[in-house]
């Protein structure tokens, strides 16, 4: 692929839609990839549009072809990525951004080691847990077992983060779409090679601030909150201190 792959992947109400959204209003000449899913449609979601909803059987159909670049099953549903999409990406001359959880993110790096990978944290578990409870009340299935079930989740998904490039805390909205923005231009625009322009300046100092190693030390409550273990280097630091 002679383009850029960007991965996203953040907990269950980590609002990482929205981001991403609001992404597609932002940067010209990156496609999102639109996956398939055994899941049935939600609310306003169409055929085609978030997902191509398909039945179990032709879901193994694709996998038995091999027609998948990554797949997996999250929440008792099959999600996976098709091959064509980076094809297509290609063919159009565009950058592609695939939203897809940690299993299928270890699959894609695994083959495509230069993809570039961004995780989205949540705030913290308290604010998660009260995203999950408007989430579900806002479509009329609350369950108590569900929002544990999806916070549980959260937290296997959260022990995952040191696989990415780019951490993102979703706090304010706005601050996390420039983020995410600056994330994305900063690699087109370390690629392009030429002389950086004092806008281009501004995106790589917000994109390096994202960087994995720049932000452990201020994740470190987040992870906490979710009984998520920090790496040995910075547990030695906090002894050090
Ligand atoms: P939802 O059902 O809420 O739309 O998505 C559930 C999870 O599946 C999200 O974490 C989303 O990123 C992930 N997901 C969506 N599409 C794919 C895909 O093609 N592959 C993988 N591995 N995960 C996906």
């Amino acid at each position: 692929m002679s383009g850029i792959l960007y991965i996203i992947s953040a907990p269950s109400g980590s609002g990482k839609t929205t981001l991403v959204n609001e992404l597609r209003q932002y940067v010209t000449s990156l496609e999102f990839s639109i996956s398939y899913t055994t899941r049935p449609p939600r609310g306003s979601e169409q055929d085609g549009r978030e997902y191509h909803f398909i039945t179990r059987s032709e879901f193994e159909a694709m996998k038995d072809r091999d027609e998948f670049l990554e797949f997996a099953e999250v929440f008792g549903n099959y999600y996976g990525t098709a091959r064509s999409v980076l094809e297509q990406a290609r063919e159009h001359g565009h950058d592609l951004l695939l939203d897809i959880d940690v299993q299928g993110a270890r699959q894609v790096k695994k083959k495509m080691p230069e993809a570039l990978s961004i995780f989205v944290l949540p705030p913290s578990r308290k604010e998660l847990e009260s995203r999950l409870r408007k989430r579900s009340q806002s479509e009329n299935m609350h369950s108590e077992e569900v929002i544990k079930r999806r916070l549980d989740t959260a937290r296997k998904e959260i022990e995952n983060y040191p696989n990415y490039d780019y951490i993102l805390v979703n706090d304010r909205l706005e601050q996390s779409v420039d983020q995410l923005q600056a994330i994305v231009l900063a690699e087109r625009i370390r690629r392009a090679g030429k002389p950086f322009s004092n806008e281009d300046q501004r995106f790589l100092t917000t994109a390096e601030k994202c960087l994995k190693s720049n932000m452990e030390e201020k994740i470190r409550n987040i992870l906490a909150s979710f009984d998520v273990a920090l790496p040995a280097v910075l547990e030695n630091a906090e002894v050090k201190r």
